[in-house]
């Protein structure tokens, strides 16, 4: 007899169940909405900037101390950086640089791999006999 009246019962149960899951996924749906605006990339006006100055580093091309506006640091050499006007010039442009607009937001340090300089050494490194 109890047993009867659960089976009875058990459409009732699973529409419950489905309601509650459609539910759920809705608040979910709704949540991940929220989230989107956190996802993407923040947009900082530079218009709304006032020139930044990256203090302690020197311009490689006319020596101003400190750079100002955009620094120019190059990807391939340890310490070699450029104001605007030096990168404009053409100065060092052997070398790809790094556009750092604000000082905070310069890394902390840059890993450059120069792959015509390790396909050198490999060169370099290989047993003599396999050379010729
Ligand atoms: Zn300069
Ligand atoms: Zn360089």
């Amino acid at each position: 007899m109890i047993q009867k009246e659960i089976f009875a019962s058990l459409p009732k149960i699973a529409e419950l169940a489905k309601a509650m899951v459609l539910d759920e996924l809705e608040k979910e749906k709704v949540s991940e909405e929220e989230k989107k605006p956190n996802i993407e990339t923040p947009i900082i006006p530079l218009s709304a900037e006032v020139k930044a100055t990256h203090p302690n580093i020197i311009c490689d091309g006319c020596e101003a101390s400190p750079i100002v506006g955009s620094r120019f640091k190059c990807a391939i050499c340890p310490d070699f950086d450029l104001c605007e006007s030096c990168e404009e010039k053409g100065i060092h442009s052997h070398h790809s640089f790094l556009k750092i607009r604000r000082p905070e937001a310069a890394p902390p340090i840059i890993v450059c791999v120069d792959a015509d300089q390790e396909a050198q050494e490999y060169i370099n490194n290989l047993p003599a006999a396999s050379r010729h």
